[in-house]
């Protein structure tokens, strides 16, 4: 199976199941409409009269050398990794996101937290919950040594006392247990000052900065609870910690809604501030809301994708790569990698949501939807049954991914949404998949061009 498009003026061939590219000429992109396997020995007299623009001795060569690589395992390969769909997928757990904050001081418009209080009343972690949720990560990872812990609100800022002493007394007993923590933590940056900089760039392995691009779109879409705009407070700290970050992991990380569809000035701007490491996401959401992304704004947002695309090719042909893409980013060297690729996030799996009161989710988006809780760190009891569950959800384990092109660079989408807003965590959120497709066809061209620079 391949899956072909054109991309800013070059014709691109995905052959899905061994994630070769092949960047063709406009013969070769028309001829994939005919040609396909069984391959015949001579090109068929049948597809050089429905070629009858292209020279026919020049489309009988492409044939054979579409044969040839079909032979070689590069061109249409068969989909054989059902086949580790089928291998357990149980795993210990291995990852937290640790909601050390039901509260907020911000008011985002689109806020999936409902502002910080996850629909319940606003409150921090203690610090004996947060060394709570570190043993009871200790004792359900098996003989996973790398363990990873996400600081996470509402804005964990908010409750610093019980970020500092959780690292403290993870760092304390990871060596008795044969573990080794990584911290990241996802912050609105307000609440940011030297101390709090320099203990995040000493304990954080990454973090991740909130950020939605121009002041004038950040501003009306994340204001302070006074109404007022969030911009300047935030980016002069988010500069001085990323200057002292080193050569640690961060990134900077906006959110794109109805507003902004043209959200690559918005990329461009966070990286005039300074930041090379960046993500500019769609809102998903209510679509009654006003500033959701509907099926209409799909032309424009591929647009969109498009420019984005063009303007990071033009920066490589020039050697002035500025800024890392995180939804462009794919290694074409890699391949699809079986399991790994099958089952995406991990969540209600490998990676559990902790919530201030010690309460278990799948993850951060399922928190304060009853039917999802899981158990408590308290009890030390995980609900087996939804455990299992996520296990053995993978690409081939939903209908419309297990056909679709992008499944092994998509894994299967966002399970959260499509519980909220499909009402199954089986079904794809359509929109989603669309914008998906669109960035993963974006990210694959950049690669390539990259690749034949
Ligand atoms: S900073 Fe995050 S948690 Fe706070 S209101 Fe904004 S989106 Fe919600
Ligand atoms: S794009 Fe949608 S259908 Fe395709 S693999 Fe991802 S979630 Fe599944
Ligand atoms: S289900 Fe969605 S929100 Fe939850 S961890 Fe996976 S990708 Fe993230």
């Amino acid at each position: 199976m391949i899956h072909k498009y054109e991309q800013n003026g070059s014709y691109i061939v995905l052959d899905i199941c061994s994630g070769g590219v092949h960047v063709v000429d406009k013969l070769v992109y028309d001829l994939l409409d005919y040609a396909k396997p069984p391959f015949a020995d001579k090109c068929p007299d049948e597809i050089i009269s429905k070629m009858a623009d292209y020279d026919s001795e020049e489309v009988a060569e492409c044939y054979l050398e579409l044969k040839e690589l079909y032979d070689a395992k590069m061109l249409f390969t068969d989909d054989d990794y059902a086949q580790y769909a089928a291998m357990a997928m149980k795993a210990p757990i291995k990852a937290m996101c640790l909601h050390v904050s039901h509260d907020c001081n911000l008011r985002c418009k689109y806020c999936f937290a409902q502002t910080g209080d996850f629909g319940g009343s606003r409150m921090l972690m203690d610090v004996e919950t947060g060394k709570k949720a570190m043993d009871f990560l200790i004792q359900h990872s098996a003989d996973r040594v790398n363990l990873e812990v996400d600081f996470f609100g509402g804005e964990p800022l908010m409750a610093w006392d019980t970020v500092v002493e959780t690292v403290k007394y993870a760092r304390s007993i990871e060596k008795q247990h044969n573990k080794n923590f990584r911290f990241t933590i996802t912050t609105n940056g307000i609440l940011l000052d030297d101390e709090k900089i320099d203990y995040i760039n000493k304990e954080m392995s990454n973090c991740v900065l909130s950020l939605d691009g121009r002041k004038c779109i950040n501003d009306n879409i994340r204001p302070t609870p006074n109404g007022s705009g969030s911009y300047d407070i935030i980016v002069p700290k988010f500069k001085k910690l990323v200057d002292g970050r080193g050569d640690k992991d961060y990134y900077v990380r906006g959110t794109f809604t109805k507003y902004n569809l043209d959200f690559a000035d918005d990329v461009l701007h966070i990286n005039e501030l300074g930041f090379e490491q960046l993500s500019v996401e769609p809102v998903v959401t209510d679509p009654e809301m006003p500033y959701a992304i509907t099926k209409d704004d799909l032309p424009t947002i591929f647009a969109e994708y498009d420019r984005l695309e063009k303007i990071m090719e033009e920066q490589k042909v020039k050697g002035e790569r500025k800024f890392n893409f995180f939804h462009f980013m794919i290694d074409l060297n890699q391949g699809p990698c079986a399991v790994k690729r099958l089952r995406g996030c991990g969540c209600g799996n490998e990676y559990v949501a902790v919530t201030p009161e010690g309460d278990i989710y799948p993850c951060h988006q399922f928190v304060g939807i009853e039917e999802w809780k899981m158990g408590s760190i308290y009890t030390g009891e995980v609900n087996q049954q939804i455990k299992d569950y996520f296990a053995g959800i993978h690409i081939y384990s939903k209908e419309e991914c297990g056909t679709c092109w992008a499944r092994f660079y998509c894994s299967g989408g966002c399970n959260a949404n499509s519980f909220i807003y499909e009402g199954d965590v089986k079904k794809p959120h359509k929109l989603s998949c669309e914008m998906q497709k669109k960035r993963i066809e974006c990210a694959i061209a950049l690669a390539a061009a990259e690749k034949s620079e």
